[in-house]
């Protein structure tokens, strides 16, 4: 349907926000359900953020998915936010109602998603996590709300990994970068959360030969959707899951909160967003 002055509207705040596929997968469910809606990219610079903010929620928009840089500021602006927002320290959704801006954190939401279909028992798991940046934050939230008790966070920036379990799992241990493979010995999920790999560069490289098969490998990164890191955990046989699932995963439950009902069952959306990709 073509969107009415009557349409309601949402779309993503980043700086950039041009490569975002968000906008593509919004679209395609608003037309599979026929609303009377739109979901638009905003580019907003760190300076404007909160003024853009507040601007759109008094024009009736239903709310804003958050990319990077404002994922931090959306939660410092929001006037009540979910737990789990709080907890991660970082909000990718803001809700617009007439009671104020609300935080939440759908990536934790889209990062188990992304794992369902691998069936793990995550009570018996021995998560090992690299990274401890915004995405490393909201995985090791989502692994412990999944009943995770066994995690290894491992990070370049050591301190920055302390800082992390400190915020929100004090029981982790933590690994030195240098040690990254000895970490992988009894480890049954492994989770690239480090940006190595963006963009087709730096591979985390691992010694996959230490890792038990019938192991999972998870990687953050979705462009490439095949990474270094996932190609290696492939050809050691083990369950490889990229992150476009996690950006599907995260974008429901916002969908669900700027348009009032559940995304259309649509298995060709991950086909839609890989066409889109090789696009850009
Ligand atoms: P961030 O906060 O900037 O953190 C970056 C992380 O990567 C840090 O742990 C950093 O380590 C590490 N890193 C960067 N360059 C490195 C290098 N050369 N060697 C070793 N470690 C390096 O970024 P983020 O928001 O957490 O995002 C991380 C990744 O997750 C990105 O690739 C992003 O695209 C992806 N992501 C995916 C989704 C999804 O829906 N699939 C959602 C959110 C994020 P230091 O602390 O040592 O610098």
């Amino acid at each position: 349907m073509i969107p009415t002055g009557a349409a309601r509207f949402a779309g993503v705040a980043g700086h950039p926000v041009a490569h975002s596929l968000s906008p593509v997968l919004m679209q395609h469910w608003i037309d599979a359900a026929d609303l009377d809606a739109l979901y638009v990219p905003f580019p907003v610079a760190p300076e404007d953020f909160d003024r853009v903010v507040a601007g759109l929620a008094r024009a009736g928009c239903a709310g804003l998915n958050v990319t990077l840089p404002h994922k931090e500021a959306a939660l410092e602006l929001a006037d009540t936010a979910s737990a789990s927002a709080r907890a991660v320290g970082a909000a990718n959704l803001l809700t617009f109602s007439a009671s104020g801006i609300h935080a939440d954190n759908t990536d934790i939401a889209g990062f188990l998603y992304a794992l369902a279909p691998a069936s793990i028992d995550y009570s018996k798991t021995r998560a090992l996590v690299f990274g401890a940046g915004g995405a490393a934050r909201a995985l090791v939230y989502g692994l412990l709300t999944a009943g995770v008790t066994k995690l290894a966070i491992c990070n370049r920036n050591l301190t920055r990994a302390e800082g992390l379990a400190r915020d929100i799992a004090p029981d982790a241990s933590l690994v030195p970068w240098e040690a990254r493979d000895d970490a992988l010995d009894g480890s049954t999920l492994i989770i690239n959360a480090t940006s190595l790999g963006l963009g087709g560069r730096d591979d985390l490289d691992l010694d996959w030969q230490r890792v038990a098969s019938g192991s999972v490998a998870f990687d953050s990164v979705y462009t490439p959707l095949k990474t270094g890191f996932l190609a290696a955990a492939a050809d050691r046989g083990l369950t490889a899951i990229d992150g476009l699932d996690m950006l599907i995963g995260q974008a429901r439950p916002s969908f669900q909160a700027f348009f009032g009902r559940p995304v259309p069952d649509l298995p060709a959306i991950r086909h839609r967003l890989i066409h889109q990709l090789e696009a850009q």
